[in-house]
């Protein structure tokens, strides 16, 4: 099996990009994100335990989202593998996933980061919350916060994942082919 992680700052298209990287290569979409807000939209415990947080632009404690990353590994079937989007988010996610798939001999196939400038980020996610509507595009100080957030936690997995020499970036500057391109350029090698 193969395990892609999409790695970037909010808006820089790990969304839009994943649904072709997924069907391209036969792969499971994972994004910690959207199984949140599914677990909101249902009303669960998870869900309400969540909503808060994600509303605050902060993350939801480690143990919630890898759970929700084991349970999906261990049902979902007829794949190549799987593109997670969104997880890991912190270097103890990381380490879970290590050792998640390391339990059955596995390992990350590769990291696939798509790198836009700051000043891109506010304007992309601007655009989004047009689109999308999601809670937590709408209010600027939400946004500033999960940009905070991520430089804080999420970045320091750059380092992380270049020592492994799983780090891969691609300029997510460009159309959503050209970004396209040069994301399977990047695959293809795997
Ligand atoms: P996303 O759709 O990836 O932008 O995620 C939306 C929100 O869900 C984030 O701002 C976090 O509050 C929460 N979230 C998603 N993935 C994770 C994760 N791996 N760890 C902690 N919180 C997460």
């Amino acid at each position: 099996m193969k395990y892609f992680i999409l790695f970037g700052p909010p808006g820089a298209g790990k969304g839009t990009q994943a649904t072709a990287m997924v069907e391209n290569y036969h792969l499971c979409h994972l994004s910690t994100g959207e199984l949140l807000r599914s677990e909101i939209a249902a009303g669960t415990q998870l869900g309400l335990q969540a909503k808060a947080l994600i509303e605050a632009g902060s993350l939801v404690p480690d143990e919630v989202v890898e759970g929700m990353i084991e349970s999906k590994f261990k049902t979902v079937k007829g794949v190549e593998g799987f593109l997670l989007d969104g997880f890991p988010r912190t270097i103890a996610q990381a380490q879970a996933l290590d050792e998640m798939l390391g339990r059955s001999g596995e390992e990350v196939t590769s990291v696939v980061s798509i790198m836009i400038p700051d000043e891109m980020i506010m304007e992309r996610i601007r655009h989004r919350a047009t689109i999308e509507g999601r809670a937590d595009d709408a209010k600027e100080e939400v946004v500033a916060n999960r940009i905070r957030t991520y430089h804080d936690k999420t970045e320091p997995l750059v380092d992380f994942y270049r020592k492994a020499g799983k780090y891969n970036e691609i300029d997510g500057v460009g159309t959503i082919e050209e970004v396209r391109e040069r994301i399977f350029t990047l695959m293809n090698k795997f």
